[in-house]
C-alpha cells in the first residue's frame, strides 16, 4: 500500500510542531544567549526541500508529506519478501550548532574561516515497521530521538579535497583521499594494540586549515547492517588510530578532533573508545562493527553507528579543568556505549528514552569505574539520585514516560534506571545473576526492536528473580526509598526459675525511676519517724515482694516437669528477642539490609529480600532472634538502596545535621537552582 520515510529535517522548518508546541517564558531577568538563540530559531530556513521522488527508473511517484513523515503510495502492494527500490533527490540547510543547537551541524571558527561539520539525519531515513505496533510513524518533536530499522549503506561524500572525513562504516577508497604516508601510518595503526598511531598529524591539519582547496574529493563509505549513518567532515581534523582486541576479533578505535582539542584528544579519546568497546562488549555483546569513530564536537555528546560527536575542549592556552577532562572521558564512553545501546539493542528511541540512555549509562559507569578507581562518576551511584528522588513530586514523572513528556530529562531518563540497574545488580540480584540476564537481555534483543516489557520479562527469565514489584515501583511510579527503623523492642524468654527472676525483678524495680508521689511521701514519713518512734517503720519494710520462698521454687519444679526436652532448650537458652518495626515512608518497597552490633564489639550483617513486604507495603514487624545483646543497628549501611532520609536508619536514633546556605537576597537569586540548571542543560544539550 505504502511506506512511511522520516523527514527529520523538517523539525527545523517554520512553523514544524516541534517549534509550535516548544513552551517557553520570559523572566525579568534574560540571558542574551536564550533570546539570540529564539531570533535565530525562528529565521533559519530549514527542513528538507523535496525535488523528486520517483521509482528507480524515473517515474513519479505520488507522496504526502505530513510535518516530519513522508508517505510514499506503492505502485502496487508488498508481499512478503518482496522489496521496492525509489528515489528522493532533495537538499536541506546545514545548520549552525553554536546558535540554534542541534544533534547534527557545524561549528564556525571565525578568525581562521573554517568549520567541523557534524552531520546525521541528512537523509529520509525508513520508518521502522514491526510486529508490535505495525508503522512506527510518530512525528519528531525534536527530543523523542529515533525508531530506525537496519540496513547496508553505501554512502559518497564530496568535500573539499582538504578535508578528512569521518563516517560511520569503512572507507572504501583510501587511495584516493589519503596520502601514501597517511596510508602507512593507518597500516601500522591496525597492528597497534596499545597506543594510538597518529594519522593525520596536527602539522598535516594545520596545512589544511590554511589551504582552503577550491578542488574536491569523494570519499566512499560502507557499512552493514546499521539502524542510521551520520558523518564529520574538516579540514580541521588530526586523526588517530588504534586496533582493539574483541574476543579475537580486530577492531579499530579512532578519534578526529581539532588543534583545539589537543592536549586531552590525542591523549584520551581514542584510548578511551578501546576502553568503552572492551567493557560494553563484556557486559552486553561483542561488538561486531569493524570500527568505532569519536569526533570532538564542541558542547553535545551525541550517537550514530560506529560513530559520536563528543564534546570536551580545553582553555585556548591548553590547560583544562580536572572537571573537563572526567566529563569528556564520560561522555566518550557514553556515546561509545550508545553503539550498544540503541544501535545493536534497537529499542524505539521515540517513545522510550530510558531503554537506550539508561541502559547506556548504567554500563558507563560499568566502564568509568574499570577505566580508573573512584572515577568520579556523576550517574549510577544510588546516592547520586537521592536529591532528585526525594524532590517536588510536581516535577517527577515515571521512567515510563514517553520522551517528549519527561521532566528533568537526565536525571528522569538517565541517572534513575542507571542508578535502578545498580541496585539490581549489587543488592536485589546479585552480580551473577544481574549479569548473566543482563547480558542475555542483549545477546537476545540484538538487531532486534525490544519494548520495555521485552527487558523486563528477559531480566526475570534469565534469573528466577521476581522483579515485578522492582519495575512497577522504580519504573511506573514517582515514589522514592525510604525506610525508617521506627521501633526495636528487645525480649528474653522468662526462665520461670524464681531464683532467677526475682533477683532480676528486684534489681529492675531498685534501677527505675520513682514516681514523685512516692518520693514525697517517703521523705514526710521519714520526718515523721524520727520525731515519733524508730522501731514503728519495720512494720512497713519487712515485706519483700522479691524474696522466693518454697511455694515459687515448687511451682517451678511443676512447670519445669511440664516440658519436654526441646521446651526446656528453649528455656535454658537465654536468647535475645528483637522485635524491629520498619516503616515503608518513600513509598518503594525495598530488601532492608540491617549491621547488627553487638556488645563484644563485633558485627555482622543481615540481607532480606523486598519480599518482606509482601502482605503489607506501610508497615511490618520482624523478630532476630539472637545470641548476643545489640548496641547499635544500621538500616541500609552501606548506602545501597538509594533511601533518602538516613535520620531514622539507626538504632539508638541518631540525627545528622544538614547544614543550610546563608546567602545575602542577590546572590541568592544568582544561585537560584532553577535557572541554573536550565542554563546547564541549555549549554549541554542532549547526550
Ligand atoms: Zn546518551
Amino acid at each position: 500500500m505504502y511506506l512511511w520515510v522520516q523527514l527529520d529535517q523538517n523539525v527545523r522548518a517554520k512553523n514544524s510542531h516541534g517549534q509550535l508546541t516548544t513552551t517557553n517564558s520570559l523572566n525579568d531577568k534574560m540571558y542574551f544567549e536564550n533570546i539570540k538563540r529564539m531570533h535565530d530559531e525562528m529565521n533559519f530556513d530549514g527542513g528538507f526541500k523535496l525535488e523528486k521522488v520517483t521509482t528507480t527508473n524515473g517515474k513519479k511517484l505520488s507522496y504526502t508529506v505530513n510535518e516530519t513523515m513522508m508517505r510514499i503510495e506503492l505502485p502496487k502492494p508488498l508481499k512478503t519478501g518482496q522489496s521496492f527500490s525509489f528515489k528522493i533527490k532533495y537538499l536541506y540547510n546545514i545548520n549552525d550548532r553554536m546558535k540554534i543547537g542541534g544533534r547534527s551541524g557545524y561549528e564556525y571558527f571565525e578568525e581562521e574561516d573554517n568549520s567541523i561539520y557534524t552531520i546525521a539525519q541528512f537523509f529520509p531515513r525508513m520508518a521502522v515497521y514491526n510486529e508490535v505496533e505495525g508503522w512506527q510513524n510518530k512525528q519528531f518533536l525534536g527530543r523523542g530521538e529515533f525508531a530506525l530499522p537496519f540496513g547496508d549503506y553505501k554512502v559518497s561524500i564530496t568535500v573539499p579535497s582538504d578535508h578528512i572525513v569521518a563516517a560511520t562504516g569503512e572507507l572504501k577508497n583510501p587511495n584516493s583521499v589519503l596520502s601514501k604516508k597517511q596510508i602507512k601510518r593507518w597500516e601500522k595503526a591496525k597492528n597497534n594494540y596499545t597506543d594510538p598511531v597518529i594519522i593525520v598529524t596536527q602539522d598535516e591539519a594545520e596545512k589544511n586549515e590554511k589551504e582552503k582547496s577550491k578542488k574536491k574529493k569523494t570519499w566512499v563509505f560502507e557499512a552493514k547492517n546499521v539502524r542510521d549513518f551520520g558523518w564529520a567532515s574538516s579540514r580541521k581534523f588530526i586523526w588517530d588510530a588504534m586496533a582493539v582486541d574483541i574476543s579475537g576479533k580486530k577492531v579499530m578505535a579512532y578519534s578526529y578532533y581539532p588543534k583545539e582539542g589537543n592536549p586531552l584528544w590525542e591523549q584520551y579519546s581514542t584510548r578511551v573508545v578501546a576502553h568503552s568497546l572492551e567493557v560494553y562488549s563484556k557486559y552486553t555483546i561483542d561488538y561486531i562493527y569493524p570500527q568505532a569513530t569519536s569526533v570532538h564536537a564542541k558542547r553535545i555528546g551525541m550517537e550514530y553507528p560506529m560513530i559520536c560527536f563528543n564534546f570536551g575542549r580545553p582553555e585556548k592556552d591548553g590547560t583544562y579543568s580536572e572537571r573537563t577532562k572526567y566529563r569528556m572521558i564520560g561522555v566518550i564512553i557514553h556515546e561509545i556505549g550508545h553503539n550498544f545501546f540503541p544501535m545493536i539493542v534497537n529499542s524505539d528511541e521515540r517513545q522510550w528514552t530510558w531503554m537506550d540512555e539508561g541502559l547506556c549509562s548504567f554500563v558507563q559507569y560499568l566502564t568509568e569505574q574499570e577505566f580508573e578507581r573512584n572515577f568520579p562518576s556523576r550517574r549510577g551511584p544510588p546516592k547520586n539520585m537521592i536529591e532528585y528522588m526525594k524532590g517536588d513530586k510536581s516535577g517527577i514523572v515515571p521512567i515510563m514516560t514517553n520522551s517528549e513528556s519527561i521532566l528533568q530529562f537526565g536525571n528522569n531518563a538517565y541517572g534513575k534506571p542507571a542508578t535502578a540497574l545498580n541496585i539490581l545488580r549489587e543488592t536485589v540480584m546479585g552480580r551473577e545473576l544481574f549479569d548473566y540476564a543482563f547480558k542475555t537481555y542483549s545477546q537476545r534483543w540484538a538487531f532486534k526492536h525490544p519494548t520495555p516489557a521485552d527487558f523486563f520479562r528477559t531480566m526475570e527469565d534469565a534469573s528466577a528473580v521476581d522483579l515485578d514489584w522492582f519495575w512497577r515501583g522504580w519504573f511506573y511510579t514517582n515514589d522514592h526509598v525510604d525506610i525508617s527503623l521506627d521501633q526495636v523492642n528487645w525480649f528474653k524468654a522468662n526462665t520461670g526459675n524464681p531464683d532467677i527472676e526475682n533477683p532480676i525483678a528486684k534489681n529492675k524495680e531498685d534501677n527505675s525511676n520513682t514516681y514523685i508521689g512516692d518520693t514525697r511521701n517517703q521523705s514526710s514519713i521519714s520526718k515523721t519517724v524520727t520525731e515519733k518512734n524508730e522501731k514503728s517503720v519495720d512494720f512497713y519494710t519487712t515485706y519483700d515482694p522479691f524474696e522466693t520462698n518454697i511455694l515459687d521454687r515448687k511451682d517451678y519444679e511443676n512447670y519445669l516437669n511440664s516440658l519436654n526436652d526441646e521446651e526446656k532448650e528453649i528455656l535454658k537458652s537465654n536468647k535475645n528477642y528483637y522485635e524491629l518495626h520498619f516503616s515503608n515512608i518513600g513509598g518503594l518497597v525495598m530488601p532492608i539490609i540491617l549491621e547488627f552490633e553487638y556488645l563484644d564489639g563485633t558485627s555482622e550483617v543481615v540481607r532480606i529480600p523486598a519480599e518482606i513486604w509482601k502482605s503489607n507495603s506501610e508497615k511490618i514487624k520482624k523478630i532476630f532472634i539472637l545470641d548476643k545483646e545489640l548496641t547499635n543497628i544500621k538500616l541500609d549501611p552501606f548506602l545501597e538502596t538509594a533511601d533518602v532520609d538516613m535520620n531514622n536508619n539507626y538504632w539508638p536514633p541518631r540525627t545528622e545535621p544538614t547544614r543550610f546556605q546563608l546567602f545575602k537576597q542577590r546572590e541568592w537569586n544568582q544561585q537560584n537552582p532553577m535557572q541554573r540548571e536550565k542554563k546547564v542543560k541549555e549549554i549541554l544539550e542532549q547526550e
